[in-house]
C-alpha cells in the first residue's frame, strides 16, 4: 500500500470523524486517513461514539471546535438533520444525511451514498438513459439507490416484504420521478423484475453472518443483459451475486457505493478528489482482517 509518510497532527491539522452508536466496526477511519495522507492533506479523520441523546450536544461540539466535517451513520442519519442549518436537495429528498460540512460555523447536510451508488454504477459502464430498475428493499440503502436511479431518468419498481413500506417509500419520490412500491411477491413485481435492466438488492439478506440467504428472485424471468447489483459487500459475493453469476447476468457489489460515498464526502471536505484505488485497496484489507 502506497501512502506518504509525511503526514503530521498539530495545531493547523483540520479534524474530521465519523459519528455513530457503535462506531468501533466502522471501515471509513481507514479508508479517509489513508487517502488523506495519500493527498498529502493536513486532516485527522475519527471515530467517535455518539448515542442517540447525546447527538445535539455532540453536533454543536464539532462545530465548537472547528471540525472541518463529519459522517454521520446509524443510527443518527435521520435524527441528524434538526441540528443543521442547509440540507442539499438530494438529501431532504431521501429524508437522511449521511455527510456534514462545517462552512464557517453553518453546518450543510449532504447524502453522499446516492453518488456512491450511481457513481459505481457509471464506472461499470451502466448508462441509465431509458432504463428500468427493480429494486429489493425499503430502507435506508433503496432511499439512497431510488434517489439517485430517479435523478439519472431511471424507471423504478420497489419491492419489499411489506408492500405498505415499499408504497411508502416511492410515495417520496413520486413528485419528482418515475418510482412505484410493492409487495414483492405480487404479479406487478414480477413483470417490473422481467422488465427491469437493472436489479439491486438493498436488503441485508445474504450478508454476513446470513451468507446462504437472498431475497426472492425468479431467474427465469430475469432478462439476460440485466446487470445485478447487490449494495452488500460482506462478502464480496453474495448468494444473490453467485446465482445471478450462474445463470450468466453480469453482477456488482456494494464496495463501489461505499468506496464513492467517502470519495464524495473527501471532496465536500477537502476540494481534493482522493484516491479510489486506494481507498479500496485500504478497505479490502481492512474488510479481509475481520
Ligand atoms: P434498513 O434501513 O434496515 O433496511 C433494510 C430493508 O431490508 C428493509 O426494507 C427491510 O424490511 C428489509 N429486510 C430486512 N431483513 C429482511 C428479511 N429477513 N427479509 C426480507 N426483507 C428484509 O437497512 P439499510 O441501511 O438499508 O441496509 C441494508 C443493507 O445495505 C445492509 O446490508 C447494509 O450493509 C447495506 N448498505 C450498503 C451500503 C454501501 O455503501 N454499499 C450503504 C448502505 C447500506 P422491513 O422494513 O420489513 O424490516
Amino acid at each position: 500500500m502506497n501512502t506518504k509518510q509525511n503526514f503530521f497532527y498539530d495545531g493547523t491539522t483540520q479534524n474530521l470523524a465519523v459519528l455513530g452508536w457503535p462506531i468501533s466496526h466502522s471501515l471509513s477511519p481507514a479508508m479517509q486517513n489513508a487517502a488523506l495522507r495519500q493527498a498529502n492533506l493536513n486532516f485527522a479523520y475519527i471515530a467517535l461514539p455518539v448515542k442517540t441523546e447525546d447527538l445535539a450536544t455532540a453536533a454543536n461540539g464539532l462545530r465548537a471546535m472547528n471540525f472541518r466535517g463529519f459522517n454521520v451513520t446509524i443510527p443518527h442519519k435521520t435524527a441528524i438533520m434538526d441540528y443543521l442549518d442547509e440540507i442539499d436537495a438530494a438529501a431532504q429528498i431521501i429524508g437522511a444525511v449521511n455527510t456534514v460540512v462545517n462552512d464557517n460555523g453553518k453546518l450543510i447536510g449532504y447524502n453522499t451514498d446516492a453518488y456512491g451508488f450511481m457513481n459505481s454504477l457509471t464506472k461499470v459502464g451502466f448508462s441509465p438513459d431509458g432504463r428500468q430498475a427493480a429494486v429489493l428493499g425499503a430502507g435506508g440503502a433503496a432511499l439512497a439507490a431510488v434517489q439517485s436511479l430517479g435523478a439519472a431518468g431511471v424507471r423504478v419498481t420497489v419491492g419489499a416484504r411489506n408492500g405498505d413500506k415499499a408504497a411508502a417509500l416511492a410515495a417520496k419520490f413520486a413528485s419528482h420521478y418515475d418510482v412505484c412500491g410493492m409487495d414483492w411477491q405480487t404479479k406487478e413485481f414480477l413483470t417490473a423484475l422481467s422488465e427491469a435492466d437493472l436489479l439491486v438488492n438493498t436488503t441485508p439478506l445474504g450478508m454476513k453472518p446470513q451468507v446462504e440467504t437472498m431475497p426472492p428472485v425468479d431467474w427465469t424471468k430475469v432478462k439476460a443483459t440485466a446487470l445485478v447489483y447487490d449494495v452488500i459487500y460482506t462478502p464480496s459475493k453474495t448468494r444473490l451475486l453467485k446465482e445471478a453469476e450462474a445463470h450468466g447476468l453480469a453482477t456488482l457489489n456494494g464496495e463501489g457505493m461505499l468506496v464513492g460515498q467517502g470519495a464524495k464526502a473527501f471532496f465536500l471536505w477537502t476540494g481534493v478528489q482522493p484516491d479510489t484505488d486506494l481507498m479500496t485497496e485500504v478497505l479490502r484489507a481492512e474488510l479481509a482482517k475481520r
